[in-house]
């Protein structure tokens, strides 16, 4: 859906993005994860055609950009530095000027989709207000209700949840979810780790304008050959498994085995009480962490 060959863009001497080597398939919801300055925003704004790239390819449905601008952007929904409105102007107002750019088609099917929209992201009872009274939080949803007007194959959002409170990053979380279960592949970008383990299935991340990992979210996440068992019987389950516990806290174990069903039965069979037994995952935090050590402390961890 989107693939990025060597994608490289330098300000003077400063390179934003470097050799970026982008893959999104369709029905992903991918995520760019990286901290501030990390080259998010200039990648995103490359594969729009909003800024030419110094060097690399773009190809986003299977179409060279920014060549074939006309045919992809018709498809393209987008939320790149906060939402533009005229502020003087309701947020209706607003949706109609864009759409009447846009699909077209019947006053009043243009009418519905407006309302539709506005409805999805939460603003139907109060757009009548100018767009100036609005809090950022209503401004990131009317530009998501613009990008929404297209029922767009590809939706691209740059830091979607800025500045929305819990509630909102959940409702346009759940609104995405909803998009993407209905055949929208999603592009976000966020510096926000907690925010792309809930939504993302497919995740990238940016480092100094490089992509230093790109997979999708279970493979990354993937188990380590390790258990964590919970058993009142620690003792005997520490003497049976003969060195492979490494840890041991209270009922808690963590034991070095790669076959939880093979560990379960042995334990039983044994007698062992099992209260609890999952094979250990990595944290997405881990693994970020593991590919960005030389900036580790830029990126903000799920427990921030
Ligand atoms: P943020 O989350 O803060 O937007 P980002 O990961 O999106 O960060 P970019 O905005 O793409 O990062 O910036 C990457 C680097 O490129 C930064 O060093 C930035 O200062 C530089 N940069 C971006 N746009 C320009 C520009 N128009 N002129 C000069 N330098 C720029």
């Amino acid at each position: 859906m989107i693939v990025t060959r060597d994608l490289t863009k330098t300000y003077g001497r400063v390179t934003a993005v470097h050799g970026v080597a982008l893959e999104v398939r369709e029905g992903d919801r991918y995520g760019l994860l990286g901290p501030n300055g990390s080259g998010k925003t200039t990648l995103i704004r490359m594969l729009l055609g909003l800024v030419y790239a110094t060097r690399g390819e773009i190809e986003v449905f299977g179409l060279p950009m920014p060549k074939r601008v006309k045919e992809v952007l018709p498809q393209v929904g987008a939320l790149v530095e906060g939402p533009g409105a005229y502020p003087h102007l309701s947020g209706r107002t607003n949706l109609a000027l864009l759409d009447a750019a846009g699909p077209g088609g019947a006053r009043r099917d243009r009418r519905r989709r407006i309302g539709e929209a506005l409805e999805r992201v939460g603003l139907a009872g109060i757009d009548g207000r100018p767009v100036r009274a609005y809090s950022l939080g209503m401004r990131q949803r009317l530009g998501l209700a613009a990008a929404l007007l297209r029922r767009p194959r590809l939706l691209v959002l740059d830091e979607p949840t800025n500045g929305l409170d819990p509630r909102g990053i959940r409702e346009v979380r759940d609104l995405l979810t909803e998009l993407n279960e209905g055949g929208t592949t999603v592009l976000l970008s966020s510096h926000l780790l907690a925010e792309i383990e809930a939504f993302c299935t497919r995740v990238g991340v940016m480092d100094r304008g490089r992509m230093v990992l790109q997979d999708d979210l279970a493979t990354l996440r993937g188990p380590t050959g390790r258990v964590l068992l919970d058993t009142p019987d620690g003792d005997r389950a520490c003497a049976l498994l003969d060195g492979r516990v490494e840890h041991r806290e209270g009922q808690r174990l963590t034991v070095r085995h790669d076959a939880p069903h093979d560990l379960n039965t042995t334990l039983v069979t044994a007698g062992i009480r099992v209260a609890g037994l999952v094979p250990e995952q990595r944290s997405l935090e881990q693994v970020v962490m593991a590919a960005t050590t030389t900036s580790s402390d830029r990126v903000e961890g799920s427990t921030a």
